[in-house]
């Protein structure tokens, strides 16, 4: 069975920035590992600007703050697997890995998870009615849309106001669709100041707040929603046939089950997988002290 120092699932922001600090602390060696084709992880799916303004003081898209981290990749002790899924941990400090070549178990001495975080489905919200196609997660439609040059609709509402809610709002005008609104539970916009201000206020997309979405309508492809206003308790259908839902992101830690669901002394959670961070910059930040901890440790210097 191969054996490494250091085993570091997920090749985003955080995985790459840990496993840089890991071998940058001296001879260990570092095994990362992502699912992808390549690495970056949400990054280059994110075209707008906003990554960067902390760590490297410039205003960069997701693609160019994560081609920054991959051009030190190329000249670190770090060797890389992609189009690799890490399938399941187990207590003797094993992993299982599914790859190009197949099965391919790995030893590992420490273990840093960096697996980022997954987006809540319409499933999670008490919706009634049928399940059509057309009600996508943001970063479902982020994904085709920037990544695939897919359009998944036409007439689009976006039901959340995080970050993630308003710049797919912003991002469906800019494909050149109709973008009935933004609805909100809450009283307020739940995405930083600049985003409702880049996102809503400069392409004019109504912010519905106190409302939400209990019925979705169709057979085969959405044609509408029920709109639900909390204050009045107003009911009013709505036209559309795309539902994008920002209801949140939750951390991935699906492996930990492998483990009892308990973090052992020997693993460590950062990025998306510890918290959901805001911006990146924190991200890089956090992990890249934790690689340095690990790499002394496994110097014994710890
Ligand atoms: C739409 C959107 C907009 C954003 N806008 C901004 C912004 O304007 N400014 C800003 O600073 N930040 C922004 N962020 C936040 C920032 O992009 C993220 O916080 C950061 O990139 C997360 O990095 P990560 O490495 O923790 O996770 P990810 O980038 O999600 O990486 C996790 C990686 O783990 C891999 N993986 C998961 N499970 C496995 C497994 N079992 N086996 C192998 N690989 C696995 C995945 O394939 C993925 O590559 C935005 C995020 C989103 C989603």
């Amino acid at each position: 069975m191969e054996k490494v120092d250091l085993l570091v699932v997920g090749g985003g922001a955080a995985g790459m920035s840990a496993a840089l600090a890991a071998a940058g602390a001296g001879p260990v060696s570092v095994l990362l590992v992502d699912r992808e084709e390549r690495l970056g992880g949400i990054l280059p799916q994110c075209i707008h600007q906003g990554f960067g303004l902390g760590y490297f003081q410039r205003n960069l898209t997701g693609p160019e703050y994560a081609a920054r981290i991959v051009a030190q990749m190329e000249g670190a002790a770090v060797s890389v697997r992609l189009n690799t899924t890490v399938l399941s941990l187990s207590q003797r400090r094993t992993a299982e890995l599914s790859g190009p070549g197949g099965y391919e178990p790995v030893a590992f001495r420490r273990l840093i998870l960096a697996t980022g975080c997954r987006e809540k489905t319409i499933g999670s919200l008490p919706v009634a009615g049928t399940r059509p196609a057309g009600v996508f997660t943001a970063g479902e439609a982020q994904r085709m849309i920037n990544l695939r040059h897919w359009r998944p609709g036409k007439k689009v509402l976006v039901l959340g106001s995080g970050d993630l809610g308003l710049i797919m709002a912003r991002r469906f005008v800019l494909e050149g669709c109709q973008v009935l609104g933004v609805v909100e539970q809450k009283g307020s916009c739940g995405g930083m100041v600049r985003n409702y201000r880049s996102c809503l206020l400069e392409h004019r997309i109504p912010l519905m707040t106190r409302t939400t979405v209990t019925q979705l309508h169709g057979e085969g492809r959405l044609t509408g929603v029920t709109l639900h206003h909390l204050d009045s308790g107003k009911e009013e259908q709505v036209a559309c046939d795309t539902l994008i839902t920002a209801l949140g992101l939750i951390p991935e830690r699906e492996l930990l089950a492998g483990l009892g669901g308990k973090l052992p002394g020997w693993a460590s959670l950062c990025g998306n997988c510890d918290y959901v961070h805001e911006i990146v910059d924190t991200v890089t930040a956090q992990a890249e002290e934790l690689g340095r901890q690990v790499g002394m440790e496994l110097l014994g210097r710890g």
